[in-house]
């Protein structure tokens, strides 16, 4: 992905409909500059540019942000739900059965929905979220050893 000069965070808020606020800004800082970090690390980074705000607080801007398309929300199963940045080129992720880490993985077949179904039962599909499941380097290390 190349960084462009494109809008700030703010009016990125305000071009979706949302209110500007500190925490949401900082919020949206926090996720983008962060690697698929979960509601804690997220409420960590927002409090380190804002000062306190509930845990509550997050949540709420964090629906609100996923909602609005400007993050998006992972959740792999029996895992944290995490949170990216990385929005709308429908890439998909491998998690380590071990530790959990998240890495993204580019689509798999070039653009979305990326995979065919085999049958689209009269769906019109415009995405196929792949996670592909196994153990991350270090995990691997640990259990050969
Ligand atoms: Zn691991
Ligand atoms: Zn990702």
């Amino acid at each position: 992905m190349t960084v462009s000069q494109g809008p700030t965070i703010a009016e990125e808020l305000r071009g979706a409909g949302l209110r500007v606020t500190a925490a949401r800004v900082a919020l949206l800082e926090t996720v983008r500059h962060g690697d698929h970090l979960d509601v804690e690390a997220i409420a960590a980074g927002v409090r380190d540019r804002v000062g306190h705000i509930s845990l509550q607080a997050v949540y709420d801007a964090l629906y609100a942000l996923a909602a609005a398309g400007l993050i998006r929300r992972i959740e792999p199963a029996d895992s944290r739900a995490r949170f990216e940045g990385r929005v709308g080129d429908n890439h998909h992720h491998v998690v380590c059965r071990s530790c959990g880490v998240v890495a993204d993985v580019d689509c798999a077949a070039g653009e979305a929905p990326c995979l065919t179904a085999s049958d689209d039962h009269g769906f019109s599909i415009d995405e196929a979220e792949v996670v592909y499941w196994g153990l991350c380097p270090d995990c691997s290390i640990a259990r050969n050893s």
